[in-house]
């Protein structure tokens, strides 16, 4: 597992389970009732929900990294706002402030723009 460290890190420093040495166990994680598996030195690729949905969202890049990593859909609900498109009706997830019209729209935008554009240019021609 790459960037351990900086998981590691970011449970000790942020997560809520995480409780540090009580009940006799080190690390001990209220959430799973146990060691926390990041920290435990056996798992060779450790997975927390709790940890995946509540705490690695802090850290953009790790998070990036650390689902790659698992093969996980890598997905960005705070940095992608939902947007009712302008055209259909539809909500979406814009890639930035300014995208009115959802991937659909877009492509029959582009598509009827060219329509227009060869039409006009045939016109010329004629
Ligand atoms: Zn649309």
């Amino acid at each position: 597992m790459h960037n351990k460290n900086k998981i590691k890190q970011l449970v000790k420093n942020n997560c809520a389970s995480y409780l540090g040495d009580k009940y006799g166990i080190s690390n001990y994680c209220c959430w799973k009732d146990g060691s926390c598996v990041f920290l435990k030195q056996d798992d060779q690729q450790p997975s927390c929900r709790y940890f995946e949905n509540g705490v690695l969202p802090i850290d953009e890049k790790l998070e990036r990294e650390y689902k790659m990593e698992r093969h996980m859909e890598v997905e960005f609900k705070a940095a992608k706002p939902k947007v009712n498109c302008k055209k259909c009706g539809g909500t979406f997830s814009a890639n930035s402030n300014r995208q009115a019209y959802c991937e659909k729209c877009k492509k029959k935008n582009r598509n009827e723009k060219s329509k227009l554009w060869m039409r006009q240019n045939r016109q010329k021609q004629a």
